[in-house]
């Protein structure tokens, strides 16, 4: 079981919650039939939805994202759902934070129209025939260990498309590899919903926010700036010298990292394209670069990317 039975229980149906001087209905629905009624009713063809998929355990970066779909649309539905296939090898899906009331709370303060909250068993009630195949995702990144997901990621996403129907869907850059497959896919098979890309939301030292950072050691926390210190360098290096093979680029942000003796797992350093991830031999700031990496801090997995260039442009608009 995903989730805890008896706290869900509790939060069936849709509840009134005062909130600062303002009276806010956070509707909470659980079943594909709830989310559909939900959008007959409050929706419709009148007005538009803005869409925030979300695995739990929420901090301020997956606010942003609720905030700035807010801004853009009558009506904002978020939904919580911790996909199995999106958890690294080695990574406990049971360890996972999940903190239901606590996020609840916290999309009503920001006022959030539904939370769209499944069980794994309706999410995937069976073995199923189709998914959605992204090939050149599988060997990439993430999928360089796990073949199956980039295709879990956009399977979920596009079940979640599908039942939520919304008008706009907001994307954290922090997971880059995500927003361009999604963005794709939603090109690629003629999907109704718009993409946003949001900005990474940061700690005060640069470390991108993250549901993961719970697991960090308190002298281990005070270290994982290294990340966005090393991307930040090589971001600065690409942009001062316009064009650098991906070698070098690659060894000065490897160079930064090993300064670091917490490090203990380079998983990859990516110097891609932002329109499809491919990796580059060049790097060319006029084009568009993608500089991401993922790395073991003691066990914990941090990743993180920045945009260079032409990238920044035409992924966050
Ligand atoms: P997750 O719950 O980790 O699946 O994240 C849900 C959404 O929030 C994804 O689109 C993430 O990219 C986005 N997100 C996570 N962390 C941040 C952050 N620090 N800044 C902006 N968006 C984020």
């Amino acid at each position: 079981m995903m989730f805890n039975r008896v706290g869900y229980a509790a939060l069936r149906g849709s509840r009134s919650v005062k909130v600062g001087n303002r009276q806010q209905n956070l509707h909470v629905v659980r079943t594909v039939e709830d989310m559909v009624a939900y959008h007959r009713q409050h929706i419709g063809v009148a007005k538009s939805l803005g869409f925030v998929p979300t695995m739990g355990a929420l901090h301020a970066g997956h606010l942003s994202l609720v905030h700035k779909a807010k801004a853009e649309n009558d009506q904002v539905a978020v939904s919580i759902f911790v996909n199995p296939k999106q958890f690294s090898a080695g990574e406990d899906l049971d360890k996972y934070p999940r903190q239901v009331e606590a996020d609840l709370k916290l999309l009503r303060e920001v006022g959030t129209d539904v939370v769209f909250l499944p069980e794994l068993s309706t999410m995937y009630p069976s073995q199923s025939l189709c998914q959605v195949e992204a090939p050149a995702f599988n060997s990439i990144l993430e999928g360089q260990a796990r073949p199956e997901f980039f295709r879990g990621v956009a399977t979920v996403v596009c079940k979640l498309f599908n039942i939520v129907n919304a008008d706009r869907s907001y994307f954290g850059q922090k997971d880059i590899s995500q927003c361009i497959l999604v963005r794709r896919m939603v090109e690629d098979l003629n999907m109704r919903t718009k993409i946003v890309v949001c900005e990474t939301m940061r700690d005060a030292d640069g470390l991108a926010m993250s549901s993961r950072n719970a697991y960090l050691k308190p002298f281990e926390r005070e270290k994982a700036d290294i990340l966005f210190k090393a991307l930040s360098i090589g971001k600065a290096l690409c942009e001062k010298k316009g064009m650098l093979s991906r070698e070098s680029l690659s060894a000065e942000i490897m160079k930064v990292l090993k300064t670091e003796p917490l490090v203990t797992q380079v998983e990859y350093i990516s110097i891609a394209s932002h329109t499809d991830m491919k990796e580059l031999s060049v790097a060319n700031a006029t084009n568009g670069v993608v500089l991401s990496s993922a790395i073991r801090l003691g066990a914990v997995r941090l990743i993180d990317n920045l945009l260079v260039g032409k990238a920044e442009k035409d992924i966050l608009g």
